[in-house]
């Protein structure tokens, strides 16, 4: 990579400072217990023991990529796990994107990187799918941006904002497959200066469901003549 491309705004170790003293001090006074079996934790920002980790459902290898198959702009697809609704995956997922616990991201980013990495596609950077701005001030922290940077640091490439949105969205969740894809069709794109051409790029996500909002976050990218790879960690309905 030879051009520059736009930096996260605060320095990747300075975020993690800060976080890592937050959870800390948060530690004192509450300790982390596992989200699965709620023993306690030595490290905060983790979420589940070793056990729970190794025990929870992976997501079948091939449905995220018939999922995204017919789809011109995506080249590959992972998800981890599967989105399993009342057990430990949803609690996992809730804790990051709602339970205030963003350094959460990162290890479960490194799992999801070493998925990645043992499908053997080769990447230059990862991507987080940008989060309005509204919902960013709401929750403090965009759980997609500490996903990406936990999955940059296992491929051992940079994590880096290449999306914007272009306008707001409304929450995926109750929405059908089509009004999903209408929803998140042209809401994002490039970032200004961020130039990818001729570059692999993997986009991450938390939940992947119909794949409207990966699909949707990897034209840009493919339009500006990136290959790019999507990953979740975990599959909804999979
Ligand atoms: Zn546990």
């Amino acid at each position: 990579m030879t051009s520059p491309l736009p930096r996260r705004r605060l320095p990747a170790h300075l975020g993690r400072l800060a976080r890592g003293l937050a959870d800390g001090l948060a530690g004192l006074a509450y300790p982390t217990l596992c989200l699965g079996c709620e023993s306690r934790l030595p490290d905060p920002a983790d979420a589940l023991c070793a056990t729970c980790l190794r025990g929870l459902p992976r997501a079948d290898a091939e449905a995220a990529t018939r999922l995204l198959a017919g789809d011109p702009a995506v080249d590959s697809a992972v998800a981890l796990w599967a989105y399993d609704p009342g057990g430990i995956v949803r609690r996992v997922q809730h804790a990051l994107k709602y339970g205030g616990r963003p350094a959460l991201g990162v290890p479960l980013g490194r799992a999801l990187g070493l998925a990645v990495a043992t499908t053997g596609v080769r990447i230059d950077a990862v991507a987080p799918v940008p989060l309005s701005r509204l919902r960013a001030l709401d929750r403090g922290y965009n759980q997609g941006a500490t996903l990406a940077e936990g999955v940059a640091d296992s491929l051992g490439v940079p994590a880096l904002d290449l999306l914007v949105r272009t306008r707001p969205t409304r929450s995926q969740a109750a929405l059908s497959a089509v009004d999903r894809r209408r929803n998140v069709d042209g809401a994002f794109a490039l970032a200004p200066g961020a130039r990818v051409a001729g570059r692999r790029v993997l986009v991450v996500d938390d939940v992947l469901t119909t794949g409207a909002t990966l699909a949707a976050s990897a034209r840009p990218l493919a339009e500006a003549g990136a290959r790019v790879h999507v990953a979740a960690l975990a599959l909804a309905g999979g």
